[in-house]
């Protein structure tokens, strides 16, 4: 295989609980976390080998919690890796973290590690909110998490949530205005969404619990594009907006498709060598994941121009800087190009083309998939 250089992801798949609404691979006991960590060792040195010395593009730590874990494992975690691949100049390397780890001594330990982006899991700044999410820290704690890795880091990213039950537009209104406050240059939103086999989607098939109808979430979309595009924040994928020179350069290397590897746990790899492109996937259960003597890869499949091309367009479209129409094109070289779809796509205000460049409207984002699968070859 030829090596070249990756963005790399590791999972770290602890939280004190599970959250009602999530569904991502983790578990909630805290003594296996010495065995987990030295499976990781082992899966880092197994999956490096084929690109030993390559430069690490970014680095991401997800989770999971990954400031939950003690620095002292994730040092011993970069030592293996920097053994492998080159982590000199690498431009960013985040750290997901939740505000009730957040203090000045986790702060400059994990400066002390390289880490030079924080993504805060603070999802809301309202009491209520926060307590309808079942998230572990405060309104105070939120802000003070903020403060301090602003202080330490400058380049940090929070996430929110809308559309949990109860919730008005006055108050996301609310939470969009308290983000704005803190001066961060990076914003994810997220709109609550009922996943499989979780807590919520048993409160929302039971009737305990309904969450704000379809129009009502496109209002707080609509409302939080506005709000932070006032305030000078670009919003360069469907669901992030970013002060100039704040973008996630891990999420628009996987938006653009480049090579990445996962390491721990339900995490994913993604290579593209040879003019090949090869997805796998880890195993998703802790335990097999610790016996598994660093071989995690349960699935793997060599990906058809079809499913590329696919990709490519539901990708392209959910970024801002859009789709050429002479890809677009391309991807339709065996079947009529959709010209009839474009135009309806336009006069519904869903796409605007410039230059040759077809992208989503504000509307457009709302519908980002449903817009991609149209315009997708037969
Ligand atoms: S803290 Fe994050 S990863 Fe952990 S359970 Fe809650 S939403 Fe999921």
């Amino acid at each position: 295989m030829t090596a070249l250089n990756l963005h790399c992801y590791v999972h770290i798949p602890f939280c004190r609980t599970r959250c009602p609404y999530c569904d991502f691979f983790l578990v909630t006991r805290q003594d296996i976390q010495e065995r987990f960590f030295r499976a990781l060792h082992k899966e880092t040195i197994l999956r490096t080998a084929p690109f030993r010395g390559r430069k690490v593009k970014t680095l991401h730590f997800g989770g999971g919690t990954p400031s939950l874990v003690s620095s002292a494992y994730l040092e011993g975690w970069l030592e293996t890796l920097g053994k492998q691949l080159s982590l000199e100049g690498t431009p960013e390397i985040t750290l997901e973290a939740n505000p009730e780890d957040l203090t000045p001594v986790t702060c400059r330990e994990f400066v002390s590690l390289g880490i030079n982006r924080l993504s805060l899991g603070v999802q809301s700044f309202s009491p209520e909110k926060l307590s309808v999410l079942g998230r572990k820290h405060t309104r105070d704690e939120a802000f003070g998490a903020v403060a301090v890795a602003l202080e330490y880091f400058g380049n940090v990213s929070v996430d929110l949530i809308c559309g949990v039950e109860g919730e008005s537009l006055e108050v996301w209104e609310q939470d969009l205005q308290a983000v704005l406050a803190t001066g961060v240059p990076h914003v994810s939103i997220y709109m609550l969404s009922v996943e499989k086999k979780t807590r919520l989607e048993s409160l929302v098939r039971r009737g305990m619990v309904s969450l704000p109808d379809e129009q009502d979430q496109a209002a707080m979309y609509l409302k939080a594009c506005e709000l932070l595009e006032e305030k000078g924040f670009l919003h360069y994928e469907v669901s992030n907006f970013s002060k100039p020179g704040f973008f996630s350069l891990y999420n628009l290397g996987c938006w653009h498709r480049e090579s990445y590897l996962g390491f721990g746990p339900s995490a994913h790899s993604f290579i593209v060598s040879s003019g090949k492109e090869i997805r796998s996937a880890n195993v998703n259960s802790m335990l097999r994941y610790i016996a598994s003597g660093g071989d995690a890869v349960v699935s793997s499949e060599i990906i058809l121009e079809k499913e590329r091309n696919d990709e490519r367009i539901f990708l392209g479209l959910r970024l801002s800087s859009g789709l050429s129409l002479d890809e677009l094109a391309c991807y339709h070289r065996d079947s009529s190009f959709p010209d009839e779809t474009l135009d309806r796509l336009r006069e519904q205000g869903l796409v605007v083309l410039q230059d040759g460049v077809l992208a989503l409207t504000r509307k457009g984002f709302l519908f980002a998939d449903k817009v991609a699968e149209e315009l997708m070859p037969s």
